[in-house]
């Protein structure tokens, strides 16, 4: 059923499954309809997704901005809510408030060169901006994709990843922490792939996604080559209940996470990647 688009922020919209796939173990990939009612998103942002009788959890949208094609989610099933969103199958329903936050600074990438460090399910925020990098190259200065996962099997979106890797215009770097038989490429905390790649630090713009504990090394390595902390963007996860600044669940004074962010600048956030969790 296709219901009038809601405008009161804290009121899910009913949405259907229309494609579920696999990407990884325990991660799914959703392809949610219809997409005519929401605001567009802009890279970077997230939505809160209702799965019915279970609860609620921010997901970052993982689709392209430009496509029209239906939202895209990535989600990893790590407790009540994120699991029951990954059993729903085509037809089933869930509930969608968004999109919110504040997401990747594109427009300030252009004639920048572009470094993207993701670890895990780190690269479904960042693939927004992928495309969007993709889709306007000739704007941007040398472009690095920089991805670790803790073993092959973790490796999202494969055939995609592989397809930029295959294109001349971008530097595509994939490590694991574990290898087994079938992998042959690095070996190797991410951080490990930077010296593998060209970029000018003093203008770079770094934009990183994936573990807290990843984005913290991700940043020290990055400063120790010269890329400055005005120059680094980090996607920051915290507990959220509401999305829109109003709870306080995400605050840590003077930012909420879910309006002020999730795309913090480093200089300005050093101090919420030192706090643990409330
Ligand atoms: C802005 C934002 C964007 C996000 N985007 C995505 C996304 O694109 N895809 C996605 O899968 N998740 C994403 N998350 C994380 C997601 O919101 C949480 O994983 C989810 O809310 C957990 O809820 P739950 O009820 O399933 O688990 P809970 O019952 O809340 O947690 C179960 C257990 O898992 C642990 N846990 C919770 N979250 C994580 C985590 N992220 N990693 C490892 N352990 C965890 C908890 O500490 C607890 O031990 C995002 C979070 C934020 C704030």
């Amino acid at each position: 059923m296709v219901q009038p688009a809601s405008h009161d922020p804290m009121v899910p919209q009913v949405m259907r499954v229309a494609q579920a796939q696999l990407d990884a173990p325990d991660v799914f990939t959703l392809k949610l309809e219809p997409e005519a009612d929401l605001p567009r998103f802009t890279p970077g942002q997230f939505n809160m997704l209702t799965a019915f009788g279970v609860g609620e959890s921010a997901i970052s949208v993982s689709g392209d901005p430009a496509s029209g094609d239906g939202i895209v989610h990535t989600i990893r099933a790590v407790g009540a809510v994120s699991r029951a969103l990954t059993e729903l199958r085509v037809g089933d329903s869930l509930g969608l408030r968004g999109p919110f936050g504040v997401g990747w600074p594109m427009e300030e990438l252009y004639g920048k060169d572009v470094i993207l460090l993701a670890g895990g399910i780190g690269l479904a925020p960042l693939r927004p901006a992928i495309y969007r990098l993709l889709a306007e190259r000739e704007r941007f200065g040398a472009v690095a994709i920089l991805y670790g996962t803790r073993s092959p099997a973790d490796i999202l979106f494969r055939s995609e990843v592989e397809s930029w890797r295959q294109r001349l215009d971008v530097d595509v770097h994939v490590t694991v922490d574990h290898a087994d038989e079938s992998w042959h490429g690095q070996v190797g905390v991410v951080t490990t792939l930077l010296p593998r790649i060209a970029f000018d630090p003093g203008r770079t713009v770094a934009l990183l996604c994936g573990p807290e504990i990843m984005m913290r090394f991700g940043v020290q390595a990055l400063g120790s080559v010269g890329v400055p902390d005005e120059g680094m963007y980090l996607s920051m996860e915290r507990s959220m209940k509401c999305g829109i600044g109003l709870c306080g669940h995400c605050q840590f004074s003077p930012a909420f996470v879910c309006k002020d962010g999730p795309v913090f600048r480093y200089d300005q956030i050093r101090y919420l990647l030192a706090l643990k969790e409330l």
